[in-house]
């Protein structure tokens, strides 16, 4: 059952397209006011090439006090509103649909570094400030902002934000939801609430800034945010590893968090199939395809002590774990050339599938207990189902999860491969249930998997998310149809 709202007719905009177009020019300026289709074209595709929309106009704002008069048009007009960062979403959640009714908000001219107050550990940036640069202006103090991940470069804080984004250190530092301390936020209403509070401790009622993080852009827009910092380590080591099998990188997990405790910021698996595609851009990639060995960990180390005690620990532990069987081989990185090749490995991965026309992909998590067994059996399931696929795996795998992706053995098949989408997402997300999991652990909802949300979650948590939509957005004009389904026109 979808959300019931406004019938289309009543959305549907009574005038012409023009004078609305003249609103939003007074309210932000003509240049910023995109309504040709070659200037739109940049705004109306996802990452990975899968959604294709159209808008009425893309909408660049400067500050705060614009978002907030802009809304208040398309809230007088009924205009739906796709608020957009970076545009590196997974799930479609930035890209509008194929009417043309509704306007792009970006947000990436909000992106002032605000404040940086080293003694309360935090950072005040505004919502379009690009992760890298956000971790780039934490690192001039001497400090770390913690979150990282491949699209680092281009994604947005507002867009981190609204996908409660994960990435590779969470193991450690927590996703943005645990990174977040203080939000403005421009609501449904065009009223700004500003709560941009640096405070650890704070129950003074409901946690507002909670229900904005992870509600991908449809219960208001995120203007600015207040994020922790941390000391900046003193030794960083990065070691790859060959492991006999999943079984093994989970037993591994659990003594390099017994041996090393804190110090662990990121584990990750990785396939060699996901290192063959790869191969070509690391020569580091076709050495370890060269052992046999079929899955792979990268770890990573951020101490206070030391580099020779912390190397000096993790060789021990390393001879440890190849005696009794659970490593193969290792090499620990011994120059920062060398670690970025490690990271650069499994960075790329997510931009080489694209090259192998259709990927279903899977962004899951499980309890780590259940990891192995899921991995052999749906792997089995679906290569009994359907024996012309190939499955790609790499992950997060300390934080239970995993991206599993399917692609054809070839490009004839993955072209083919769009048919079975539905019942290969089906098998694969069965098995995550059995298995006790989520079928979205960090890309989010966005419009890849709406349907899906409505059949998987109790009608109880259902319906909770239906009133705090109807709530704090009774005209359904924030980024409808993402997350909830509106009911049919
Ligand atoms: C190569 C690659 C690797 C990735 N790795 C990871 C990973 O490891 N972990 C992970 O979690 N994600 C990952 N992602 C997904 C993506 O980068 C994140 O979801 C990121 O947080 C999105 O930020 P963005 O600024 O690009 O948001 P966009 O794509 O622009 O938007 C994403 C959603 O947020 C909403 N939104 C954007 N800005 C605002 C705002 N200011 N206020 C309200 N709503 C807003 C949009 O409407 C949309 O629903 C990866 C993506 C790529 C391409």
């Amino acid at each position: 059952m979808g959300y019931p709202l406004q019938t289309f007719e009543e959305l549907k905009l009574d005038e012409s397209a023009t004078p609305l177009l003249a609103e939003f020019t007074d309210a932000i300026g003509e240049e910023y006011v995109l309504s040709k289709d070659e200037d739109k074209v940049p705004y109306l595709t996802d990452w990975g090439k899968r959604f294709k929309g159209n808008a009425l106009a893309v909408l660049r704002p400067k500050n705060t006090s614009e978002v907030a008069a802009l809304i208040k048009i398309c809230k007088h007009h009924r205009v739906p509103i796709v608020p957009q960062g970076g545009n590196t979403g997974l799930c479609g959640g930035a890209t509008p649909d194929a009417s043309g009714r509704a306007v792009v908000i970006c947000l990436r001219r909000l992106n002032q570094i605000k404040a940086l107050d080293l003694e309360n550990a935090t950072i005040t940036v505004g919502a379009g400030a690009v992760l890298k640069h956000v971790q780039e202006a934490a690192v001039l103090k001497n400090r770390l902002f913690p979150l990282s991940l491949a699209a680092e470069g281009s994604c947005t804080i507002g867009g981190n934000l609204a996908t409660n984004a994960g990435g590779v250190q969470v193991l450690r530092y927590g996703n943005m939801r645990d990174l977040t301390l203080g939000l403005e936020v421009v609501t449904a209403n065009g009223e700004i609430w500003n709560g941009l509070r640096g405070l650890r401790k704070d129950n003074t009622g409901y946690s507002l800034k909670d229900l904005f993080i992870g509600s991908e852009g449809t219960l208001g827009i995120i203007t600015a945010a207040t994020l922790k910092v941390f000391p900046l380590p003193r030794t960083k080591l990065t070691v790859l590893v060959k492991v006999t099998d999943v079984a093994s990188s989970i037993a591994l997990l659990q003594q390099v968090q017994k041996v090393c405790s804190a110090d662990l910021t990121a584990f990750e698996l990785i396939s060699n199939r996901a290192i063959e595609l790869v191969s070509d851009r690391f020569v580091l990639a076709q050495q370890l395809l060269q052992d046999q060995s079929d899955w792979l960990v990268l770890i990573e180390l951020s101490s206070m002590d030391s580099e020779d005690k912390v190397r000096l620990d993790l060789q021990n532990l390393l001879m440890d774990a190849m005696d009794s069987k659970l490593v193969l081989d290792g090499i620990v990185a011994d120059s920062i050339q060398q670690s970025k090749a490690m990271w650069g490995i499994r960075e790329t991965i997510p931009e080489a599938q694209l090259q192998l026309g259709n990927v279903i992909k899977h962004d899951i998590s499980l309890p780590i207990s259940e990891l192995s067994d899921f991995i052999q059996t749906t792997n089995a399931r679906l290569k009994e189902s359907w024996p012309d696929i190939e499955i790609i795996v790499f992950g997060h795998v300390g934080d239970g999860n995993l991206h599993y992706n399917i692609v054809g053995i070839n490009l004839e098949v993955s072209t083919l491969l769009e048919n079975r989408r539905s019942q290969i997402n089906q098998l694969v997300h069965d098995q995550v249930y059995l298995h006790n999991g989520s079928f979205s652990a960090e890309h989010g909802i966005g419009q890849a998997k709406v349907t899906e949300l409505t059949e998987r979650k109790s009608s109880v948590e259902m319906a909770l998310m239906r009133a705090i939509k109807k709530g704090l957005d009774p005209l359904c004009i924030m980024n409808p149809n993402k997350v909830i389904l509106r009911d049919p026109d």
